[in-house]
């Protein structure tokens, strides 16, 4: 049996580069990824990253020609229900064929001194003295074990070693339940006219490139609760917007979560990155950045660790405190907002949103984040409204409803628990938020 400091379970985009950033260190790293290089980030075929995201992050730049470069645009939106109103949310973007992209960051994960094993599925942990010291694995010479000091869980949604921690290991052990999961169609289209790229928030539908032709989009569209759900949003997108004939070239169906992470994304020797700690956006469920936030954050305190020779859930503990404060907090504040708004909002409001740039703007559905001055224009603007009848009273009561418990929420994620003693009072006083925050609708009407 071999032994490693660090276990990563699963070689996608959260594992390489858990496994690049960690060896880099002078660790000793080895994946164990469940699929063969042929199949592996096969999920989907292009993924977007902003150039912004290429730039801050340890990952491969890769211009026109390169494998995994797809193509280039900048011109992002958000369209109004009737499509009359659009607001630019110019940003650079780089469309990548995700199999390649990823096998670029396997190479760059073992340039840096990691190892992978493909075709190695995690079955279960190995526990000394009742803390992880590793996993047993199916391949197909048989069952296979290896010694770690912290094994890392960056396999997707499903997440099943988060699942398969004991009970009371210190991680919430949820399965993603149908409306905790964003289900989307991607529809690969050839139109006869060129097509802007635009996102509506009513039908959770956008179009969005798959080369440099302006007539070639993907009609992407997602709900929670099932497939069934994103169809219907699916039919009634091409029912109310008018954007022509298209040949239709394929179609992909994924799942992304959407829904809140775990309380905590440590335990003793153990982390969990990714999707299988649901560290999706908000605003999207778009995470493949977004992990590599809390990745960042958590190789740092991972390296501190491992060079104190204490892996337990205390050493570990800085990285849901630092996570929570530069991501965790603003992603918990956007979800309850969105939460509540996407809840009551009817497609006539919305339409008045975007003629008065109220909500849907950058502010709130792009990158940046809201400060406490947009959230006052915001309240403000929405209550002149209500006079006119623009909006109701309910939608009103909602989007305050989000708007609070999103700033209540944000202010006990920014101050997260000091040590894992104060977790369950913690956990308790904000689950009776999420409680109150509910979950996004599964097919918007
Ligand atoms: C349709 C769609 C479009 C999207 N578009 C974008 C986008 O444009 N930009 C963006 O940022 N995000 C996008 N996302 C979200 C993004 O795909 C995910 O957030 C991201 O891929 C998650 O990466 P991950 O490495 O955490 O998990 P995954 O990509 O799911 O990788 C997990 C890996 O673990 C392996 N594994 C699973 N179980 C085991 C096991 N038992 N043993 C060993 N290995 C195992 C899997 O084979 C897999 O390779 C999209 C999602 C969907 C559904």
């Amino acid at each position: 049996m071999q032994d490693y400091d660090v276990l990563i379970i699963g070689g996608a985009t959260s594992g390489a580069y858990f496994a690049k950033k960690t060896a880099k260190l002078g660790h000793s790293v080895k994946i164990i990824e469940k699929l063969s290089p042929e199949k592996l980030g096969t999920k989907m075929d292009i993924v977007h990253l902003t150039k912004t995201d290429l730039k801050t992050f340890d990952i491969p730049t890769v211009r026109e020609g390169d494998p995994g470069w797809a193509f280039e645009f900048s011109d992002n939106g958000f369209g109004s229900p009737s499509n009359r109103y659009r607001t630019p949310v110019p940003a650079e973007t780089v469309g990548l064929h995700l199999h390649e992209y990823t096998a670029l960051m396997v190479k760059e994960a073992a340039d840096a001194g990691a190892e992978i094993e493909y075709n190695a599925a995690f079955k279960e942990f190995l526990f000394t003295d009742g803390h992880i010291s590793g996993a047993r694995y199916d391949t197909p010479e048989g069952e296979k074990e290896i010694n770690a000091k912290v094994v890392v869980d960056c396999s997707g949604a499903d997440a099943l070693p988060r699942r398969s921690l004991p009970n009371g290991y210190g991680i919430e052990r949820f399965k993603l339940a149908d409306d905790d999961m964003f289900y989307v169609i991607l529809r690969y289209a050839k139109f006869d006219e060129p097509q802007e790229n635009t996102f509506w928030l009513n039908t959770k539908s956008w179009f969005a490139p798959f080369s440099m032709n302006s007539c070639e989009k993907i009609i992407g569209t997602g709900a929670t609760g099932g497939f069934e759900n994103a169809e219907r949003e699916a039919a009634k997108l091409d029912s109310v917007t008018s954007h022509g004939n298209f040949e239709l070239i394929k179609t992909e169906k994924g799942v992304t979560p959407f829904c809140r992470p775990p309380y905590s994304l440590v335990a003793d020797s153990f982390i969990v990155a990714g999707d299988s700690a649901c560290l999706t956006k908000p605003d999207c469920g778009e995470g493949i950045t977004s992990s590599m936030v809390m990745i960042d954050t958590a190789v740092e305190v991972l390296d501190k660790a491992l060079k104190n020779g204490d892996v337990t859930k205390e050493a570990l503990w800085e990285i849901n405190r630092a996570y929570n404060r530069i991501q965790g907090a603003s992603f918990s504040l956007v979800r309850a907002f969105l939460t509540k708004l996407v809840g009551a909002v009817t497609d006539d409001e919305i339409e008045y949103l975007f003629s008065q740039g109220l909500v849907f703007n950058s502010k709130f559905l792009g990158d940046e984040k809201p400060t406490a001055q947009d959230l006052i224009k915001t309240v403000t603007g929405i209550l002149s409204a209500i006079p006119k009848k623009y909006i109701s009273a309910k939608t009103t009561a909602a989007a305050l409803s989000g708007m609070r418990l999103g700033a209540e929420l944000y202010a006990l994620y920014m101050n997260f628990p000091k040590s894992p003693g104060y977790l369950p009072l913690w956990s308790a006083r904000v689950q009776k938020l999420w409680d109150r925050v509910g979950k996004v609708a599964g097919s918007h009407s």
